[in-house]
């Protein structure tokens, strides 16, 4: 969710009233969530609707029956195919015509239909002779409440859909067969009644759905802020705060996870231990400040030597740094670990008070195991790599020592 549409959100959840239109980010990104659903409603109603329609066939020939060979030709020669014709292209083509002609293609198609059924019922009482033929302004009334609560278009199309069927209402009224005036006032009540009920019943369903929306996308994003903090939080909780590489939990997970995949494949594991040499005396020479300089640049170039994506560098505590190496062989982790050494040397940091060299050097003690064999672990793993380092410092630090296990 981009950062206007979080502000038209927050702005529209703080405002009391939820309108028919949003602001314009938030108004197009609702009109594309619901095309979808209001296509699928409208073409499920929209069929329910022909059923109705064509039933409307026994209304007719009780009402009507002079007419009636005129209702069945409308009825069934010239609006259901055309409206199966059109359920059946909306079907097929939904992407297209949502691409063509908008999201709300679907409304209109609902609109049209109320009114080919509405204007059915016009033609039919305006044809007949028949003394009940007025009774047809209530069929106008059924088709009125299909479309606008049925069909539940949006608000502006359910209005524009009214005030088409009120306009026939009025064609049927002036040029219908003559109302007794005891009938024709209450017809007339009742159809304002109908209007404004379902137009009303319209208006607040589409402000339901519009709210729902809203706290809908809200939850969406809360959710979103919340999966960003926990990952943030994973992260910290597995860096280590200085160096920014792994920390020793982490390292002990990773290192628990790397050895069953190597007791399952058969695959080698090398671990290198790395200590700075005579750290103690470059903090005392060049102060904490500069250390944690050092530290960082130390584990920068550790992981510059790192070549595989599953290769893991972590700072173990204090000056010393461990790096697991996969389905790495020990020749493969002896150069690995030459490397490491070497590239920490060409950094050339200053260190006047070491007695092994100008700069910052450090020794490594690596090993490598099969996890398959029996009696070995991750911890002794970790005491033989320990010793491995404890060698290489007894015999004269800046190198590597290795071990097999
Ligand atoms: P050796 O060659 O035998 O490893 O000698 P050393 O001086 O490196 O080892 P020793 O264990 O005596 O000293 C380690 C020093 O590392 C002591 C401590 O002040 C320093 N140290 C540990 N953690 C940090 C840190 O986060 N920042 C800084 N600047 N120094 C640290
Ligand atoms: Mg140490
Ligand atoms: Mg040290």
């Amino acid at each position: 969710m981009n950062n206007a549409l979080k502000a038209e959100l927050a702005q529209a959840l703080s405002t009391k009233r939820v309108g028919l239109r949003f602001a314009p980010a938030l108004e197009n990104q609702f009109k594309q969530h619901i095309a979808p659903q209001r296509t699928r409603a409208a073409l499920a109603s929209g069929g329910f609707g022909l059923v109705l329609y064509v039933a409307f066939l026994l209304v007719d020939w009780l009402v009507v029956p002079d007419v009636f060979r005129l209702a069945l030709t409308l009825r069934l020669a010239v609006i259901t195919p055309l409206g199966l014709l059109a359920i059946y292209l909306a079907n097929q083509h939904m992407a297209r015509l949502v691409a063509v002609l908008g999201p709300s293609f679907a409304d209109w198609f609902a609109a049209i239909s109320g009114w080919a059924a509405a204007g059915t019922l016009l033609a039919l009482l305006l044809s007949s002779h028949s003394p009940n033929a007025y009774f047809y302004h209530a069929g106008l009334m059924v088709v009125l409440l299909y479309a606008t609560l049925v069909q539940s278009t949006r608000f502006f199309v359910a209005m524009v859909t009214a005030v088409g069927i009120l306009a026939m209402h009025g064609l049927a009224g002036l040029y219908g067969s003559a109302m007794p005036s005891a009938v024709l006032v209450p017809m007339i009540d009742m159809v304002l009644f109908a209007v404004a009920i379902s137009l009303m019943a319209n208006y607040l369903a589409e402000k339901r759905h519009r709210h729902r929306y809203l706290l809908g996308l809200q939850d969406q994003l809360i959710l979103a802020e919340l999966q960003t903090a926990q990952e943030e939080l994973q992260r910290l909780s597995r860096s280590d705060a200085l160096t920014q590489v792994a920390n020793r939990r982490h390292f002990d997970e990773y290192l628990q996870q790397a050895w069953s995949r190597a007791s399952l494949d058969g695959s080698p594991l090398s671990m290198l231990m790395i200590d700075v040499d005579h750290f103690k005396a470059y903090n005392d020479c060049y102060g904490h400040q500069a250390g944690d300089a050092c530290l960082k640049a130390i584990a920068q170039a550790l992981t510059s030597c790192t070549r595989r994506p599953n290769d893991l560098v972590a700072r173990l505590g204090g000056e010393e740094f461990g790096v697991l190496l996969q389905q790495a062989s020990a020749p493969t982790a002896r150069l690995t670990a030459e490397r490491v050494c070497e590239a920490v040397a060409a950094l050339r940091l200053p260190h006047e008070h070491s007695p092994t060299a100008d700069w910052v050097t450090i020794s490594v003690g690596l090993i490598t195991v099969r996890a398959e064999a029996p009696s070995a672990g991750p911890q002794a793993m970790i005491s033989g790599a320990d010793q491995a380092l404890y060698d290489a410092k007894r015999e004269g630090r800046n190198r590597v020592k290795a071990v097999v296990a």
